[in-house]
């Protein structure tokens, strides 16, 4: 090729891109967590109270998951060598997978290296060219990733828009051979609720498949801690329930559960469980310990919700904001609550505010979102002193804005 029509440096784009994503207030970079994961953690030499975590039952750094993590080292040393089909096979990943299973009352569990990969093959398994995707339009990443990846027809539905759904399935669904439905079942960066009975009535009547992702509810919500599937009552029915071990569980990984034939399948045809190496002995037990206390220790879940309405309540009461809602997850029993803000920078301003009073909750900013938000999560082991302080500083931020 002629000089004159080539860049002389073809990576000179890289540093202008990342000068547009700084000018428009959406460059991200990391904040270092200097001790255990917990509701209050060291940051930048200082204690920092924290509303960011996903660790919504602080099991993460419970002295009996990491006995258990260490204990597995031990044993079976702390990589696992190979991809399950090869050498990467031990029986805690079994013993994991019938704890998932027993969990979701499903026939049995599929455990990947995380809950992405889970998506992206589990989705790129079960549909290809000839098949729709229906999808909520705020659904996480990995489903989006694994429905493009997948090859299928993709169509996004309104954000918990069973009418929108129907009328789409009326009219692609004949041109079409399976179709999957994808839905978050605790949407993870506004809060609220999947509504899945509705749905499954939907894809039964159009015969599809219907995918939920529980990586935000495993654990957490429904009185055993199995999910929004529990929670809704929607127990047995036929659906693939996928979640992550690396929220409530405190551990690191993804999950499948469902049928018997269809977590054969996906050991024969879901290319990212198949060519990934093996969950790491230590990320297995921990996740299998982090079950168990799940289902022995109600009461972890029981402190949460008191949380949650406890900081529901105080924030939206005499909140100059409460006209316009600022809980998006007002009714739902979830730990996620976000407060919308008119831009990036205000959101950056807010969580800055936040930051100074030794607080941690981040600005969630597009592209993440379409709109800029403070998102704060709750967990069990906050504190009434934590809550109360979120609460003074939030108020007084907000105050300032205006
Ligand atoms: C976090 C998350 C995932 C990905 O799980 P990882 O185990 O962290 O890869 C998938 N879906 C949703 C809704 C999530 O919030």
């Amino acid at each position: 090729m002629k000089k004159d029509i080539c860049p002389s440096d073809p990576y000179a784009w890289i540093e202008d891109s990342l000068d547009t994503i700084r000018r428009a207030n959406w460059y991200r970079s990391v904040q270092t967590i200097l001790s255990l994961p917990g509701a209050d953690v060291v940051m930048d030499g200082k204690v920092m109270l924290n509303f960011a975590s996903n660790d919504y039952l602080g099991l993460a750094g419970d002295p009996r998951l990491q006995e258990a993590a260490i204990a597995a080292t031990r044993s079976y040393g702390t990589g696992s060598t190979g991809s399950r089909l090869l050498s990467g096979h031990r029986a805690l990943h079994c013993q994991l997978e019938a704890a998932i299973a027993r969990l979701k009352q499903t026939d049995d569990a599929l455990v990947f290296s995380s809950g992405y990969l889970a998506n992206l093959g589990t989705i790129c398994a079960l549909v290809g060219k000839r098949d729709l995707i229906l999808g909520d339009r705020y659904n996480h990443s990995s489903l989006k990733s694994g429905a493009i990846a997948s090859g299928a027809t993709v169509i996004e539905y309104t954000h918990c828009g069973v009418a929108d759904l129907q009328q789409h399935l009326q009219q692609h669904r004949a041109a079409h051979r399976h179709c999957l439905i994808l839905t978050d079942s605790v949407f993870s960066m506004d809060g609220d609720i999947c509504p899945l009975p509705e749905i499954l009535e939907i894809a039964a009547d159009f015969g599809c498949m219907v995918l939920v992702d529980e990586a935000h509810a495993t654990g957490v919500l429904g009185a055993t801690g199995a999910g929004v599937v529990e929670h809704l009552g929607c127990t047995g029915k036929p659906l693939i329930q996928m979640g992550t071990l690396s929220k409530a569980l405190g551990s690191l990984g993804g999950y499948v559960a469902g049928s018997a034939s269809l977590i054969d399948f996906l050991r024969n045809r879901a290319p990212s469980w198949i060519y990934t190496t093996a969950l790491s002995p230590a990320d297995t037990a921990a996740a299998l310990a982090a079950i168990q206390i799940v289902q022995a220790e109600p009461q972890r879940r029981q402190q949460l919700w008191d949380n949650v309405q406890a900081l529901r309540s105080s924030l939206a009461l005499g909140d100059r904001q409460q006209a316009s809602s600022p809980l998006a997850s007002e009714l739902a029993p979830v730990p996620i609550l976000c407060f919308p803000l008119p831009d990036a920078a205000t959101a950056l301003k807010l969580s800055e505010t936040l930051h100074q009073a030794g607080i941690f909750a981040p600005a969630i900013r597009p592209p993440t979102v379409p709109t800029s938000r403070i998102r704060i999560t709750v967990m069990a082991t906050h504190q009434p002193t934590h809550l109360a302080h979120l609460v003074a500083t939030m108020k007084a931020g907000m105050e300032h804005q205006t």
